[in-house]
């Protein structure tokens, strides 16, 4: 062979080597050991890997892992894929689920992303979006009663940023008397908290980029649902040809996060109780929005489906916007960051990013007020996400 072609030449290991850890499988493709492999693969007689968008062994080994974290109490066969984002895990489902003419029943207080989707994509493709108040059963009951073309019912519990729940077992229950399909929207919660797939929801999706990475280094997502959904494989392959299935390395790194994410659900839920014990009383503090407390509205639903409450929480500072800019810029420790989930504790002021596209009037209904801020709180020594918070205070 010429020197100029044993430099092309792929030179694989043929040894069978049993590693510790996942390897990431950087390969687009597969080879096949002859033509008669390769027709079998292709007509599917024979299982094997073709090319990475169909499917790779790394993502295959995170799928299943988060397959059976989401499945703990499901008897029947499940199914998981991850996906490129938590985004293209949304609009997958709702593409697969939702035919021109059909309509979504939702919240009116989902991810900013996700109604922004449901509103400047799916209502153009003539998907009709309907907004109900979850905490009334009754209201829900009587909009499926009345909207035969709702198709799907999609949650997210609890509520970005307020903590708003909805009780799933509920949900999932009504829906099935009007033959609607489930979807939540678990990112906050994850599997260590909430499994909705055991409380009667169809579908799962995830938002891996925040706890289930837990380190703030790749964007993915994940769906999970029951296979014996009959547009299981509808779904699968619509994810390979849209191209929204997760690629090894974003998988790879949702791997290595997901080994410590029972440690971190539970340090995140202690922090967060800690801090907001810390702020209840303190004169410059308003509303603090977190589960644990047991005046917050939605404190007996989260205690009934929810293991631990979380380390997400909100809170309203002094009386103006410029008492909420002196407080995020004297922060030290904290950090202000537009994501949520990572290990370390971070802080976002909802009215001038993720919601300043919303109406004030909406926002203020929905209790994101001018003065909210978001805590992500991290997994560092609550004492110093503490001190921290005092100190800014004491500068406003
Ligand atoms: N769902 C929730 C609750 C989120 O907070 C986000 C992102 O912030 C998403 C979905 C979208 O996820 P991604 O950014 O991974 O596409």
């Amino acid at each position: 062979m010429e020197l100029s072609s044993l430099c092309v030449k792929e030179n694989a290991t043929q040894q069978q080597v049993h590693p510790h850890i996942l390897p990431i499988y950087a390969s687009s493709s597969y080879v096949f050991e002859d033509i008669e492999d390769s027709i079998e693969v292709f007509e599917g007689k024979k299982s094997g890997y073709v090319y990475s968008r169909y499917g790779n062994p790394t993502v295959d080994s995170v799928n299943e892992k988060i397959r059976r974290m989401e499945s703990i109490e499901v008897h029947d066969d499940t199914f998981a894929a991850m996906t490129s984002s938590g985004m293209s895990a949304i609009s997958t489902l709702l593409s697969t689920l939702l035919n021109s003419g059909d309509a979504v029943l939702t919240q009116a207080n989902i991810y900013g992303g996700s109604s922004e989707l449901l509103y400047k994509f799916y209502s153009e493709k003539g998907i009709k979006i309907v907004i109900d108040d979850f905490s009334n059963l009754n209201e829900v009951k009587s909009t499926l009663e009345k909207n035969p073309s709702i198709k799907l019912i999609f949650l997210e519990t609890p509520t970005n940023p307020t903590l708003d729940c909805v009780d799933l077992r509920a949900i999932a229950s009504l829906s099935k008397d009007y033959g609607v399909t489930t979807m939540v929207d678990n990112t906050f919660c994850t599997p260590l908290i909430q499994r909705p797939l055991g409380l009667g929801i169809d579908f799962v999706i995830h938002s891996t980029t925040k706890y289930l990475n837990g380190h703030g280094n790749s964007i993915a997502g994940a769906i999970i649902g029951h296979s014996s959904h009959p547009l299981k494989n509808k779904i699968l392959e619509n994810l390979r040809l849209l191209g929204s299935t997760c690629n090894p390395w974003d998988a790879w790194l949702t791997h290595n996060g997901l080994k410590t994410l029972a440690l971190r659900m539970k340090a995140h839920s202690e922090n967060s109780l800690m801090l907001a014990e810390a702020l209840i009383d303190h004169p410059k503090i308003g509303k603090i929005n977190h589960l644990g407390i047991a005046h917050h509205p939605y404190h007996d639903i989260a205690s009934k489906q929810m293991s631990m409450y979380g380390g997400m929480m909100s809170f309203e500072v002094g009386n103006s916007i410029d008492d909420v800019k002196n407080f995020v810029n004297n922060l030290r420790f904290i950090t202000q960051a537009p994501t949520l989930g990572d290990v370390d504790t971070l802080i976002l002021h909802p009215a001038t990013s993720s919601h300043r596209n919303i109406d004030r009037e909406v926002r203020l209904k929905y209790g994101i007020s001018d003065t909210l801020v978001r805590v992500s709180v991290g997994i560092e020594a609550a004492e110093d996400i503490i001190a921290d918070v005092i100190q800014a205070l004491n500068k406003i």
